[in-house]
């Protein structure tokens, strides 16, 4: 169709040239001109159109298969992690129940391993709720003005045992005045999980910097350690649901390998951004944005 309308196009054009050199456009005898002119547009514009459509459908097509994929890995995932602290503390009870002349400091640690599975099982079960609320409830998500430093402090303090106990320094340089119009939850979210993972991976003696800068609608969070680290390679996919660096340290820290996915949605939530890198004295950078004003309207594709 294609090359029959570039055809006569072009028969019609250089038939036409010669006469056009002597007589200007006429209505009344180039009207062929005209006709084929509209038919060709019409044409083309039909087998445009299809062709968009045709894309539209092998688009949405891909997209539906890639979240059929997407919502089948995640829910092996989490049947995966539900697993193992339910047949540990089945395994626990049962061999307490079958065995009722087992020694105390046994059954003690039966008891404890049975506690840790179970407080692993309650974790995971709020991080996927937070997830859920995040991906379907952005609307049910109260927004207000929160003072981010006040909720810094108070993770800091909250975790002065546990910092003592690892050796490790915390400088919080936020500036006081930093009102966010946001949920606080997640706030405190964000910052109890970057606190809670250089508590947990970056090592005894780290230090951890947290700083500030206003960019007009926005602030530009840093959240820096200089322990361990973490390798290139593992950057990113580090807030993919269920992505863990080392696999046996983080379930034996008891984490369910969502911590970062929920720091990541809770940004997004609050119209930024996130990153991870690798600075140059070692330990990883996690750098941030949060709007200082809320908006309902852009969130919603966002946390997804
Ligand atoms: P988890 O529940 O395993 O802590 P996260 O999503 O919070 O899940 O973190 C993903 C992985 O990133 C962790 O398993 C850990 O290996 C790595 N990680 C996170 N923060 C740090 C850090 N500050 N230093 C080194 N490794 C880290």
């Amino acid at each position: 169709m294609l090359i029959f309308l570039a055809y006569a196009t072009i028969f019609i054009i250089f038939d036409d040239y010669d006469r056009k050199r002597f007589h200007p456009f006429n209505m009344a005898e180039d009207w062929h001109l005209v006709t084929f002119s509209i038919a060709a547009m019409t044409v083309l514009g039909l087998i445009l159109l299809r062709f968009a459509r045709q894309m539209d459908r092998r688009i949405s097509r891909e997209q539906a298969e890639q979240q059929a994929l997407m919502r089948r890995e995640l829910t092996q995932n989490i049947a995966h992690e539900l697993k193992t602290p339910v047949a540990s503390i089945l395994g626990y009870t049962d061999t307490l129940l079958d065995n009722p002349q087992i020694g105390p400091e046994q059954r003690q640690h039966f008891l404890v391993r049975t506690n840790f599975q179970a407080r692993r099982l309650t974790a995971l079960l709020t991080d996927l709720s937070t997830l859920n609320r995040m991906d379907f409830a952005t609307d049910m998500i109260l927004v207000e003005r929160v003072n981010v430093d006040n909720i810094v402090a108070d993770i800091i303090a909250e975790s002065e045992f546990e910092i003592e106990n690892r050796n490790q320094t915390y400088k919080n340089y936020l500036p006081e005045d930093i009102i966010i119009e946001g949920n606080k939850q997640l706030i405190y979210t964000i910052f109890r999980n970057l606190t809670d993972n250089a508590l947990h991976y970056a090592g005894d003696g780290a230090s951890v910097v947290i700083t500030a800068r206003n960019e007009g609608d926005q602030w530009r969070f840093t959240f820096a350690d200089n322990g361990v680290g973490i390798s290139e390679e593992h950057l990113p996919r580090l807030f993919e649901r269920f992505y863990r660096v080392d696999k046996g340290r983080s379930r034996a820290m008891g984490g369910t390998g969502l911590g970062l996915a929920i720091v990541k949605n809770s940004v997004n939530f609050h119209g930024g951004q996130i990153s991870a890198s690798r600075p140059p004295n070692g330990g990883v950078q996690f750098q941030f944005t949060l709007k200082i004003k809320h908006n309902r309207a852009s969130e919603a594709n966002q946390t997804r």
